[in-house]
């Protein structure tokens, strides 16, 4: 290991093998320091779906797309509290970016696809013209396109090392300490993932996903410590995402992603405090959780149990037998008849049983007037109406946002990804990318592959100024 480099990448996660190849691409000689024994972070565990506009997947299809149309949806659904220009920056490069990933390896074929196991082109969250890019062998398949490229440009790679500081000289950065040995570096890139476990941070930064209670589980990666924050602190660094995230609408009995736990039935129904139904049940990430949130008290699935016999096996926790094992731990509810499961999760009887009737009248013929769930199926590739729910007995489990993914607070970025300090200055020296660097991830999650295009398209872009940067040093 040399002693100074032109860029030192903290993180090899998505953003920060994109950052090291794209430095490396312009001829820098990178340092890339990774906490873990393996490179790829949360992104390694990810589908890998990737939203982008204008690209060539979508052209194969003839879905007709642009950057400008993708950052007005992006600016809408956040309701515009993000920086238009750094959304306009990350909406104008996510395609570029994409393209990228398709010329070092990554396989997205141009194929319709329902959801972000299959690879191909699908709907990613509420967006009229599909954004959502699935790749062969998913954020696996990101990371080892990545990790040959930066094999092939000789990034020379520090594994198990967690980077402790930053070096400083007044207001620049010149550095990182690991180790406890200095590195210099005429630009560093943050791209040390979010902070999702660490429960002070979680608490102070993202208090929402606390209202989960014991339900809370974390999917994200181990090294997801929040060092991007602890760096911040040492520059002054502005910060952008307080008090986002994701949670994803779970089960209180699951502790898995759901490739793991599986899927709740096809046949049910979610209900609400009144006992009303209240959403479309497959509704996007980009808007369930909120749906979720603001309803009054708590959501049940409510399900019979015909449902409960057909969920495929093989799943950690939605599972016929473990649901049938909470019933008889009383931890979820189970009755005869719908009055008496309503009385025991304190819901009117009448409610539920119009909520249940109404469905009966409805998707098991194919359409739903009331929540259009019919038209998710259809976009997920799931066509085949669901069964009634009319088999005795019926079950109603708990339902909330407690699967933490990722987090959005993080250091303030500009549309170049260096880092803005409180005063909204440049920190010279010092670029950020991914969940570590804050402004895209906003307070809605645009859909699946809305952080893993965040991810690449910044990292790709950090990496490139952190290079010209190095070069006018
Ligand atoms: C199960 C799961 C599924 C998901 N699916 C999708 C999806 O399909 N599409 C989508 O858009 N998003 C998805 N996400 C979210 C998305 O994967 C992440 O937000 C994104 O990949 C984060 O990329 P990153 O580079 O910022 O962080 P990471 O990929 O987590 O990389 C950060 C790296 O930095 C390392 N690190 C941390 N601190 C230090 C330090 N001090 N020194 C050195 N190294 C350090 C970490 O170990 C890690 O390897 C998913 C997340 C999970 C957990």
């Amino acid at each position: 290991m040399t002693e100074h480099y032109d860029v030192i990448v903290v993180g090899g996660g998505g953003a920060g093998l994109a950052a090291a190849v794209s430095a490396a691409e312009r001829g820098a000689s990178v340092l890339l320091f990774e906490s873990e024994r393996e490179l790829g972070g949360s992104t390694r565990l990810s589908a890998g779906m990737f939203t982008a506009a204008g690209t060539s997947v979508q052209a194969a299809l003839d879905v007709r797309d642009s950057p400008e149309a993708f950052f007005q949806h992006y600016m809408d659904l956040n309701q515009w509290l993000l920086r238009p220009g750094l959304i306009r920056a990350f909406c104008a490069h996510a395609g570029a970016a994409l393209e990228w990933l398709i010329e070092l390896g990554v396989e997205i074929p141009a194929q319709v696809s329902g959801n972000a196991h299959q690879p191909g082109l699908c709907q990613a969250g509420v967006e009229d013209v599909w954004r959502g890019h699935v790749p062969k062998d998913q954020g696996y398949g990101v990371v080892l396109a990545l990790d040959a490229a930066r094999r092939a440009h000789r990034v020379e790679t520090v594994l198990a090392t967690r980077v402790q500081r930053l070096l400083t000289d007044g207001d620049r950065v010149t550095g990182v300490v690991a180790d406890d040995v200095a590195v210099s570096a005429d630009a560093v890139v943050v791209a040390s993932g979010g902070f999702a476990r660490d429960p002070e941070l979680v608490a102070r930064y993202y208090p929402a996903a606390n209202r989960a209670g014991e339900a809370l589980f974390v999917v994200a990666a181990e090294g997801s410590r929040g060092d991007h924050l602890r760096f911040g602190e040492q520059v002054r660094a502005g910060l952008a995402g307080d008090g986002w995230g994701l949670m994803l609408p779970t089960a209180y009995f699951q502790r898995k992603h759901h490739w793991q736990s599986g899927f709740p039935p096809k046949s049910r129904i979610h209900v609400n405090a009144h006992g009303r139904r209240f959403m479309d049940e497959d509704a996007s990430y980009a808007v369930s959780t909120g749906i979720i949130e603001a309803q009054p008290g708590p959501v049940w699935a409510v399900f019979d149990d015909r449902a409960r016999r057909a969920l495929p096996a093989g799943y950690a926790d939605w599972d016929a037998a473990k649901v049938h094992d909470e019933a008889e731990a009383g931890r979820t509810a189970r009755a005869g008849s719908l009055p008496a499961l309503a009385e025991l999760i304190g819901v009117p009887p009448a409610a539920l049983s119009a909520a249940v009737r109404r469905w009966n009248e409805q998707l098991p013929h194919g359409t739903d007037e009331d929540f259009r769930r019919h038209e998710t199926l259809r976009n997920k590739g799931s066509a085949a109406p669901p069964e009634p729910i009319s088999e005795p007995p019926f079950y109603a489990v708990r339902t909330l946002p407690a699967e933490l993914v990722c987090t959005h607070a993080g250091l303030e970025i500009n549309g170049s990804a260096a880092v803005l300090d409180q005063d909204g200055a440049v920190v010279p020296g010092l670029f950020a990318a991914g969940e570590a660097g804050a402004g895209v991830l906003g307070a809605r999650y645009v859909g699946g592959g809305n952080a893993v295009a965040n991810a690449v398209t910044m990292g790709r872009i950090a990496g490139r100024t952190a290079a010209i940067r190095a070069d006018r040093a």
